[in-house]
């Protein structure tokens, strides 16, 4: 499948395939949906041809934060994936009405990211990213066997307890062999709008120490901030839609180091 995925993918034949990001966090509400729409969007902005698939398909969130909610398009065999912001998109979510609870169990769900993969017109893709359901759950198994060649990415708050959930999926990920890419840290702080100091809402040191633990790299810090949930309400990624934003600026910059 990897290499059908890299052959569909490849700008020409032989050509490299994508570089594939699968983006998880322990639990849910880290800011992983949020940081992975940002880092699309960003590098579909510095002229990369990127992807993203939606796994998390229970608690999709990709349409939301993209502002666009169709079917998608069937031409020949193949999905056309819908595009936004420069991105081309594939969700649970452009297939149910948004108030209708997804109840696939596993054979389904695997069946349903496998089309993601393989039935899509994905053309030709220099970054492929993967929004994964928290957790290590089945969605997450299943990206890590359809796409062998993904590097984890993992998001977490400072918190304590976010980080030790997050640690169980990079412990999941490397024992099936999947690379790790980084450690986003994302609700790093805030800076207070009347008096400028800055807080640690969420304490500080998660991402570092996340990092530090799994032996891999901390990418970034994602402070807290207003314009980046105003964005995300707006189905507008803050990197477009404030790009002067700290959020925004540290997104931007993690976003070319991937
Ligand atoms: P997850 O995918 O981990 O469940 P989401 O990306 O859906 O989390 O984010 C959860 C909520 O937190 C959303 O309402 C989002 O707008 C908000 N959020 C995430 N990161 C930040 C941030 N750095 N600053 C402000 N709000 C944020």
């Amino acid at each position: 499948l990897a290499e059908r995925l890299a052959a569909a993918a490849a700008p020409r034949p032989g050509g490299p395939a994508p570089r594939v990001y699968a983006v998880a966090s322990g639990k849910g509400g880290v800011g992983k949906s949020t940081v992975t729409a940002n880092l699309a969007t960003a590098l579909a902005a510095s002229g990369q041809r990127v992807g993203l698939i939606d796994a998390d398909v229970w608690g999709y969130s990709v349409p939301q934060l993209f502002g666009v909610r169709r079917h998608p398009v069937v031409l020949g065999e193949k999905m056309q994936p819908v595009r936004a912001h420069g991105v081309a998109l594939m969700s649970t979510g452009f297939f149910v009405d948004e108030d209708d609870p997804v109840i696939w169990r596993g054979p389904m769900l695997h069946k349903a990211l496998q089309q993601f993969v393989t039935d899509v017109a994905w053309g030709p893709l220099d970054v492929l990213l993967v929004d994964l359901p928290p957790g290590t759950g089945d969605a997450t198994l299943s990206v890590l066997e359809l796409l062998p060649d993904a590097a984890l990415l993992a998001v977490t708050t400072p918190q304590t307890a976010a980080r030790v959930v997050a640690r169980r999926v990079v412990r999941m990920a490397t024992e099936s062999g999947a690379p790790l890419a980084g450690v986003v840290e994302n609700m790093a702080g805030t800076v207070c709008v009347s008096c400028g100091e800055t807080s640690a809402v969420f304490g500080s040191g998660g991402g570092e120490l996340l990092a530090d633990e799994a032996g891999t790299t901390l990418l970034g810090r994602v402070p807290l901030d207003v314009p980046l949930r105003e964005a995300g309400d707006r189905g507008v990624p803050v990197v477009l839609d404030a790009p002067g934003a700290p959020s925004a600026r540290e997104l931007t910059r993690v976003a070319a180091t991937l």
